[in-house]
């Protein structure tokens, strides 16, 4: 079901929504070369239970899922394009690290990513992280009252194929509110003047995934969980949760 929040929730989830904006910045402060993706987990869980806030990730399990996730992040590595488990791996030099990161509180639910390089940055990762969050800003532009969802999607779609990458089918964003995963879908190449018209009260996660190697194959790792470029390429998510309002686009989700 598609929910229209009230502006009172809107600045409700904006709370939830600035907590996981801390945790990513806390994350990406404490990611260095030879840290383990585990105490980034545990970089995210401090500033989590600092804020009181609870994770929508931790013991998540879809019904495709093999078991509960076990984390507050998602740490998804080079080839990983999103659902990453935090494990005892160690970030090498030169590594692209995407985060995707959640936050509950007073039963509200943010939810964002990031991606970034560690050590030295290939110039190659540089370009394709710049093009995920390039994609992600076309997406908020069109997030705009009297818009449809798939004026979002092609927007998002557009900035990715321009730039020669791939998009991966079957992942995208979603509405947002008391539940981390709500109606509509919200994909990431699509038709514009298609879908559901944006009203104010709306409030949506928009996501773009890139993979650099230009084809949109992709598989779930042996974890269940994890999903990897089929090509071995890179991949760079970026994601905010943005309010839809009769002042335009409202990120939830930024410091
Ligand atoms: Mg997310
Ligand atoms: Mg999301």
């Amino acid at each position: 079901m598609m929910e229209i929040k009230s502006d009172t929730s809107i600045d409700a989830m904006r709370e939830a929504g600035r907590i996981v904006a801390h945790a990513l910045a806390a994350v990406r402060e404490a990611a260095a070369v030879g840290v383990s993706l585990r105490e980034l987990d545990g970089a995210a869980r401090a500033v989590l239970a600092g804020a009181g806030a609870g994770s929508p990730f931790l013991d998540y399990r879809p019904n495709w899922a093999p078991i509960p996730f076990p984390a507050v992040i998602c740490t998804s590595v080079n080839d990983a394009i999103v659902h990453g488990i935090p494990d005892h791996y160690r970030l090498r030099d030169g590594d692209l690290v995407s985060i995707d990161c959640g936050a509950t509180l007073d039963g509200w639910v943010g939810d964002a990513a990031v991606s970034f390089t560690v050590g030295r940055a290939r110039p190659e990762d540089v370009r394709l992280i710049a093009t995920a969050e390039e994609a992600l800003q076309a997406g908020i532009a069109a997030a705009v009252v009297g818009n449809r969802i798939g004026d979002i999607a092609h927007a998002v779609g557009r900035v990715c194929r321009s730039a020669g990458y791939g998009i991966p089918d079957g992942f995208g964003g979603h509405g947002i509110g008391r539940h981390m995963h709500e109606d509509p879908g919200v994909p990431n190449e699509g038709r514009p003047g298609r879908g559901m018209t944006l009203r104010h009260g709306m409030v949506l996660a928009i996501e773009p995934m890139v993979i650099g190697g230009g084809t949109d194959e992709h598989h779930t790792a042996g974890d269940g969980w994890t999903i990897r470029t089929t090509d071995g390429s890179r991949a760079s998510h970026a994601e905010h949760t943005v309010a839809i309002t009769d002042d335009g686009p409202r990120i939830l989700t930024a410091l």
